[in-house]
């Protein structure tokens, strides 16, 4: 009997498909390979990556304006723990996605890779140890890389450190334990909110987004959660 795959992304039954499909990662074109019913379709390069590929190859090629629906595709690859310091720079990258797509900065393909290389310096667990989730942190990081902040800068600084402040007080409000996902939800609403006010833009950001990810998380802080499906 052939084996049943089902979609990592909606959970519906995979087939072989006859039509060209796109990879929901990376974009490239396949025939006759597994698809679902909805068209999600991830070539063997993205299957097979590890997190920091998969995040990065992503993000470089992005279209993407929606940072949070950006970062709910990367974290429902299965290769994506449900927590894990992989969390900080999905912030980073996708919200630089976004800040590149809506036009506010110029960004480079190597402005992904000092994401991920600032970020990876911020432990697992810093929210607890450190008192400052990497989520957070990471989005700044990616504010400071898009607008090429540095210490002696004066509103570029001051916007970093507006975003991970800002974003980190909603992370404080949820409570604990830590729960990755809901970091990650919060600090990317938050901190696209702060860009509509700094830019004077409209961008509208999902807050009513339902978690997927409540069932394979043993700390899921349920009806605590704003995310958490009734
Ligand atoms: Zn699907
Ligand atoms: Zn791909």
């Amino acid at each position: 009997m052939e084996e049943e795959y089902f979609c990592p992304i909606c959970n519906e039954k995979m087939f072989i498909s006859q039509f060209e499909v796109s990879c929901v990662y990376c974009g490239i074109k396949a025939k006759e390979d597994y698809v679902c019913g909805k068209g999600h379709y991830i070539c063997e390069k993205c299957r097979t990556a590890n997190p920091k590929e998969l995040i990065l190859n992503t993000c470089k090629i992005s279209k993407e304006k929606d940072a949070l629906k950006l970062a709910i595709l990367l974290m429902k690859h299965p290769g994506v723990p449900t927590h894990g310091p992989e969390h900080h720079y999905i912030v980073g990258c996708t919200f630089l996605t976004a800040l590149k797509n809506l036009g506010i900065f110029n960004i480079s393909s190597s402005d992904f890779d000092k994401i991920v290389s600032r970020s990876i310096k911020i432990p697992y667990g810093a929210c607890g140890s450190w008192g400052a989730c990497g989520a957070a942190i990471s989005a700044g990081i990616a504010f400071s890389v898009a607008s090429k902040a540095n210490m002696l800068s004066k509103n570029e600084r001051r916007n970093a450190l507006t975003i991970v402040s800002k974003t980190l007080g909603e992370i404080a409000k949820l409570n604990g334990p830590r729960c990755c996902k809901a970091s990650v939800f919060l600090t990317l609403i938050k901190a696209l909110k702060i860009i509509n006010e700094l830019y004077g833009i409209n961008y509208e950001v999902d807050e009513n987004y339902i978690c997927e990810f409540s069932e394979r998380n043993e700390d899921c802080l349920k009806e605590r959660c704003p995310f958490h499906g009734k």
